[in-house]
């Protein structure tokens, strides 16, 4: 059975965005592939973040995908630190990647600009998302837009070590990815992506009242300054909404109504609220319920930990070997995951 592998980082709230850009397709495809989704939290600490905090939105953004239906049955879900090797893959593979190609990244360009002192770590983020795909020897990725860049950069790092150390044998699959159809969600300030980082979000778990007060004050089509102006709605991203969380007919309609200035912008965003709100409800309950279990959650990202690490184990004997790595006279038991019995 294919294997896919996909990631999230804690780094805030997980949101619409995420939801219809990758989880709702690791929910579907889990019954069908042999899926594993991580929270990234190694990633998540590539620029300032608060220390104090990041154990708990860890948690919390476990909870969140098992509330979307991330079902710990069908899918393996786990924590990125809780199985050392990715880190040790990373350096492995650090050792065959283009510092020209890390520099290029779209990703890199737009965080980097953004801060003072650039860590090494945001540069190095794509050879991590390498390390956390190539590590289960993944074929597909369920992904947004904005990593498809990442994902090229994963091919040619899995092609640089398959040459190197393989005999050009593909040890390593050069993972594709997979696109949802709403690959690349606005934010709510109408220009950039949505993203945690730039809290211009509407929460997964939000609830009504937080859901109503974001879309209140959202970007719509500039053209309409009052009632009377006609818009267009191609243009506006609160119709682009609609297409999501609205049936076909009330889209129809939102693009009528916007095109003869039959409805005001705040009709128009009432409307998608309560759409919105019926599509999120069993979402936020589910995590409530969740919310008030946390040792069952740590115990679901316990068992997928080590689900996780046993194949991670596999893939870096065997690159160890292939990288000509001395071989321990006796196992080294030195992580966490390691030290777990086997069941
Ligand atoms: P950050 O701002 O910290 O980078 P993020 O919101 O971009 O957070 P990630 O954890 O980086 O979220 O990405 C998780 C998944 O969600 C990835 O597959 C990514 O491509 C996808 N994704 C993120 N934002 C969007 C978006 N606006 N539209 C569609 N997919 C998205
Ligand atoms: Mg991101």
């Amino acid at each position: 059975m294919p294997r896919i592998f996909s990631g999230i980082q804690p780094s805030g709230e997980l949101h619409i965005g995420n939801w219809l850009g990758a989880v709702k397709n690791w929910v579907n495809l889990q019954h069908s592939y042999d899926t594993l989704i991580c929270v990234v939290d190694l990633h998540a600490i590539s620029g300032k973040y608060d220390h104090q905090s990041l154990a708990q939105r860890t948690r919390e953004m476990a909870i969140g995908l098992l509330a979307a239906g991330v079902d710990p049955e069908q899918a393996t879900l786990f924590v990125q630190s809780h199985v050392p090797e990715h880190s040790e893959l990373q350096w492995l593979l650090n050792t065959v990647t283009p510092l020209g190609e890390l520099e290029r990244m779209t990703q890199f360009k737009d965080k980097a600009q953004r801060l003072e002192s650039v860590p090494a770590g945001l540069l190095n983020y794509p050879v991590l998302m390498a390390a956390d795909i190539l590590l289960y020897r993944a074929d597909l990725v369920p992904v947004g837009e904005d990593q498809v860049q990442h994902l090229e950069l994963t091919r040619e790092i899995a092609r640089k070590w398959n040459t190197e150390f393989a005999r050009g044998e593909a040890f390593f699959p050069e993972p594709q990815p997979i696109l949802s159809e709403a690959k690349r969600i606005t934010g709510l300030d109408g220009q950039a992506k949505m993203s945690k980082s730039l809290g211009n979000t509407i929460g997964l778990l939000d609830s009504p009242e937080e859901i109503w007060q974001k879309l209140r004050p959202a970007k719509t089509d500039p053209a309409r300054v009052t009632r009377r102006d006609p818009g267009t709605p191609e243009v506006c991203n609160i119709y682009h909404l609609h297409q999501y969380f609205s049936p076909p007919e009330t889209v129809a309609l939102v693009a009528e109504n916007c095109r003869g200035a039959k409805w005001g912008c705040l009709d128009c965003k009432r409307v998608l609220a309560d759409n919105m709100i019926a599509a999120l409800t069993p979402i936020r309950e589910r995590a409530l319920e969740l919310q008030a279990e946390p040792d069952r959650v740590d115990q679901i990202l316990g068992d997928g930990a080590l689900t996780a690490h046993r194949i991670a184990a596999q893939t870096m004997r065997e690159v160890h070997d292939r990288m000509g790595l001395l071989s321990p006279a006796r196992p080294v038991l030195s992580s966490p995951a390691q030290r777990d019995p086997e069941p």
